[in-house]
């Protein structure tokens, strides 16, 4: 039985993957990724594609503000049947691809996971080396990403990440190395699944799904790591700057040095929502040590303590949350 190819639109944002090196002003932005999407012939064989420029930014200039109107641009398009929306003519999207920068990828990657109501695949792609470098990534990239919009495995596993041939789940995946193609990872759990030459292919199910539907989203929330010796002087800052969340970076499975816990303790009874992760690479916190700022001592003060993630992720769950809920109990459920 022929197959119908499935209609995907490609969002692109900037990045590396829309930038080219000159020699008197290094990597910057250029305009040529949409025409160069436009005119990709492999990929229109793959799917029909429509392309639309959400911004031409590096990724360090994304701000969570920005990531929250990509979700409702998405939300509003890929679900809308007779939608018309920035001149595309829109019938009925069967995903999307979004290609962003490396830098903040993850971030953006994981406030569409836990906002969108769509079930249909959303697929964050990048590349690592820009538009005139060696051994470019970029388009593979994109057609490993729209190969994957466009797969029928692909519905109802929340917003994925395609880098290097491999496919992740927001919640999971982190660039993990400055440099490398094969930089993005999911410590400790790995890839769901890769593209192969014939076919996109699932090894895993994904079990952990989180999602914080909300109209808003707030921001004021800052994240610290913890080092050995630091004091309070940064939840002082947060405090006095009027932060209506803080996430510290703990050590080990939650654990925070003496300085800092009178300053947490001011926080916590001001109503400043207080989420402690941990700065090591895998593993969750837990209300294991009893000692002056373990993590069973800072639960008793009021502390979430933030599973499995880290420090910029749980920053960007708790925007959502304060978002949507005032209340530290209801927000904590859901840690
Ligand atoms: N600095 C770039 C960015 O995030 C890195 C990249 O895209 O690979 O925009």
């Amino acid at each position: 039985m022929p197959t119908t190819k499935k209609r995907i639109l490609v969002i692109t944002t900037g990045g590396t993957i829309a930038m080219k090196y000159e020699k008197d002003t290094g990597v910057v932005p250029c305009n040529e990724l949409m025409e160069f999407l436009k005119s990709f012939s492999q990929l229109s064989e793959v799917a029909d594609i429509d392309v639309y420029e959400f911004s031409n930014i590096p990724s360090p200039h994304m701000t969570p503000e920005m990531m929250f109107n990509l979700a409702k641009y998405l939300d509003d398009i890929i679900e809308s049947s007779n939608g018309d929306t920035q001149s595309l003519q829109i019938s009925d999207y069967d995903g999307a691809v979004i290609t962003h920068g490396t830098d903040t990828l993850e971030e953006t990657a994981f406030l569409l996971d836990l906002v969108l109501t769509t079930r249909k695949p959303v697929v964050l792609t990048a590349a690592m080396r820009s538009g005139n470098d060696i051994g470019l990534d970029g388009p593979r990239n994109i057609i490993g990403a729209v190969r994957v919009a466009a797969h029928a495995n692909s519905i109802d596993k929340g917003v994925l990440v395609v880098m290097n041939d491999e496919i992740h789940t927001a919640r999971d995946v982190l660039k993990a190395d400055t440099g490398r193609v094969n930089s993005f990872e999911s410590p400790g759990y790995g890839a769901i699944g890769y593209v192969d030459t014939d076919d996109v292919i699932y090894h895993r199910q994904i079990l952990v799904r989180e999602n914080v539907w909300t109209d808003k989203i707030n921001s004021n929330v800052d994240l610290i790591k913890a080092t050995s010796g630091i004091d309070d002087r940064y939840i002082r800052s947060s405090i006095e700057n009027g932060a209506a969340g803080i996430v510290i970076e703990a050590f080990g499975k939650g654990n925070l040095p003496p300085n800092m816990i009178p300053s947490i303790q001011k926080a916590i009874s001001l109503n400043i929502v207080v989420v402690v992760v941990s700065r090591v690479n895998t593993g969750r916190v837990l209300p294991e040590y009893g000692y002056l700022g373990g993590g069973k001592d800072l639960e008793n003060y009021g502390v979430i303590l933030g599973g499995d993630l880290k420090g910029p992720k749980a920053r960007i769950k708790l925007m959502c949350l304060l978002g949507k809920y005032d209340d530290v109990d209801k927000i904590k459920k859901f840690f």
